[in-house]
């Protein structure tokens, strides 16, 4: 039998780009980005991810939100997977859209092993991590000659409990950066001062950086924890300890929108 829709017909296999949405703001997004987000058939988007990018994608484009919603859990990340394995297989053009910088803290390793088993091809197109947009809309270096000539990301958070060696962080001459350390700032506080930092030491706290209703609190080690819990702050909020953040100001809110700055 002569096959006539074979294999005209057959879809090819879509491919999926992992993609960095930046910090918040939607202008903080590479060239690269915007292309394939331009280019997509369909986004697959988590929270933090700013409603304001999402508004600017065409109208057109399919959205598929797999980040917490209130009350509930996020999607499992081996549902995940799997979903950007069925839409490509569709044939789909998928942006696997994440906040920041998808290399940091973003399960990036998880979802490449499931494509590459899946035999779907991938990209990664980086992003602005939050450690370095809230920085810069804070107005300072998170390295400083002298001062800080290391500096460090941390998790606070990790899925094997691998336990953190604190007398390894509790260095005079480095940046330390907690993604995800509210619930942690207890013990963030206690075990560096056991390890030697002063109680004293700047800290500097940034929720919802380079969002229109960014906040930023300067601290100390001492109490930072007691300042986050009177003050309610809420993820998404980094942790900055070190002197860098000495000479930074406290503000409740952006003293200007942030488009008026530019
Ligand atoms: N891949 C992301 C990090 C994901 S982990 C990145 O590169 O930025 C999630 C944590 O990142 C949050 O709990 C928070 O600690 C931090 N974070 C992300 N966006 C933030 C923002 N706009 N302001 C403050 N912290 C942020």
């Amino acid at each position: 039998m002569l096959l006539l829709d074979w294999p005209i017909t057959e879809k090819p296999t879509g491919q999926v780009a992992l993609v960095g949405a930046g910090p918040g703001d939607p202008e903080l997004i590479t060239r690269k980005a915007w292309r394939l987000l331009e280019a997509a058939d369909v986004v697959v988007y988590d929270a933090l991810v700013s409603d304001e990018l999402m508004a600017e994608l065409a109208t057109n484009t399919r959205r598929i939100y797999v980040g917490k919603r209130k009350g509930q859990h996020s999607m499992p990340q081996q549902a995940i997977c799997q979903l950007l394995v069925d839409l490509a297989r569709q044939g789909l053009q998928v942006v696997r859209l994440k906040g920041g910088d998808p290399l940091i803290f973003g399960r990036l390793t998880e979802e490449i092993t499931a494509l590459d088993q899946a035999g779907i091809g991938w990209q990664i197109i980086p992003g602005i991590t939050a450690a370095a947009g809230c920085a810069a809309q804070c107005g300072f270096s998170l390295t400083e000659r002298g001062k800080a000539p290391r500096l460090r990301l941390i998790t606070a958070h990790s899925c094997d409990d691998r336990p953190i060696n604190w007398a390894d962080l509790a260095h005079q001459d480095e940046t330390l950066v907690f993604y995800m350390g509210l619930s942690m700032a207890a013990t963030i506080s206690a075990k560096l001062q056991h390890h030697g930092l002063p109680g004293d030491w700047p800290v500097l706290l940034v929720e919802r950086g380079t969002h229109h209703n960014q906040r930023q609190l300067r601290c100390t080690l001492a109490d930072m924890h007691t300042r986050i819990v009177s003050e309610q702050f809420k993820s998404p909020t980094l942790i900055y300890v070190g002197q860098v953040v000495a000479e930074v100001a406290s503000s409740q809110q952006q003293q200007m929108p942030l488009k008026q700055i530019c």
